[in-house]
């Protein structure tokens, strides 16, 4: 019988959520404000409102539902479902989310960090499908990752596993939002790179970036520096194989360590596509041990923006997770 569970993905602006079943189908989507509410309590209220509308709408007995999983851009105790603090919602320190919703939902809830849960459903519906060990990368303003060893989630010891961004790739390199030094995130991080290559067209190099913004270099974002590549411009190409060298060294320590079988790459970085996959994917070769190094497959994740939701699902969906935390 197809169950279905509630996934919710609270982002820095948006909290989307909808109703996913067991194979991965998402429907009776909803999108709140994350910041209209004031309060967190304001939040977790219109968040109660919203799953009982969307299970209102899609009249579902309860039995079929298997509970709700949400994501939050965090650091969160699995177990207790405690949210520790959020990284850009402000007031959410110490708050014991899952205890909030259960009490008002009458649902077994999850709360997870929200790159594990995006990890998870690429695993399960996603480009990881049918793979046991794989590593999920989110490339955008912050690069974040998550883990997932024999098909579950590695979560650490406290719960703050694969922050592959603040692996160190440069032994004295620039300062890095983190407090440490020379982080990856510094050097492929959405605005550092915009930054970096905005700094080399000052300084003259030839491109038609300046053409495609009209001359105003404020407009310069990935996406500007994809389409340059795409129109075979020369300085974009090679800015594109300079990040993924970046990456793909880090992701060949990573190889090395895990020997995993995939490594998923998405978020909005990710969509400068060839340019930049076939650097990281050279970079690793060369790189990596050649046994991991041959095994990994390096591919673009599949579920775009639904990754969150269908992961905080799944959630419910592995009956190892759901025995843990009963
Ligand atoms: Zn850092």
């Amino acid at each position: 019988m197809t169950k279905f569970a509630i996934g919710i993905d609270l982002g820095g602006t948006y909290t989307k959520l909808a109703l996913v079943d067991t194979n991965g189908r998402v429907s009776h989507r909803s999108k709140l404000s994350t910041t209209a509410y004031g309060t967190r309590a304001g939040l977790v209220g219109a968040i109660v409102a919203e799953v009982m509308a969307v299970l209102g709408k899609a009249r579902l007995s309860p039995k079929k539902v298997l509970g709700v999983g949400i994501g939050v851009p965090g650091i969160v105790d699995f177990r207790r479902g405690h949210v520790y603090y959020l990284t850009n919602v402000p007031g959410w320190k110490d708050t014991p989310l899952k205890k909030m919703l259960e009490a008002k939902l009458g649902l077994p809830v999850l709360v997870d960090n929200d790159v594990n849960l995006m990890a998870l459903g690429e695993s399960r519906f996603g480009a990881g499908k049918g793979a046991e060990n794989l590593v999920c990368i989110t490339l955008g303003t912050g690069v974040g990752g998550g883990i997932i060893i024999g098909g579950d989630l590695y979560r650490g010891s406290s719960f703050s596993a694969g922050e592959v961004g603040h692996m160190p790739l440069k032994e004295e390199g620039l300062p890095c939002g983190c407090g440490s030094y020379g982080c990856l995130e510094r050097y492929v991080g959405n605005r550092y790179i915009v930054d970096e290559l905005k700094a080399k067209i000052r300084r003259g190099s030839p491109t038609i970036i300046k053409k495609l913004v009209n001359g105003d270099l404020s407009a310069l974002t990935p996406e500007v520096i994809s389409k340059a590549a795409q129109k075979r411009d020369r300085l974009s190409i090679d800015f594109w194989d300079t990040v993924g060298e970046r990456i793909g060294v880090t992701l060949a320590g990573i190889v090395n360590l895990l020997n995993p079988e995939r490594i998923i790459i998405g978020g909005g970085v990710a969509d400068a596509g060839e340019f930049l996959f076939k650097s990281i994917r050279k970079t690793v070769n060369e790189r990596a041990l050649p046994v991991p190094g041959k095994t990994v497959k390096i591919l673009k994740a599949k579920l775009g923006n639904d990754a969150g939701i269908i992961g905080a699902a799944a959630l419910f969906f592995n009956p190892e997770t759901r025995g843990r935390c009963k």
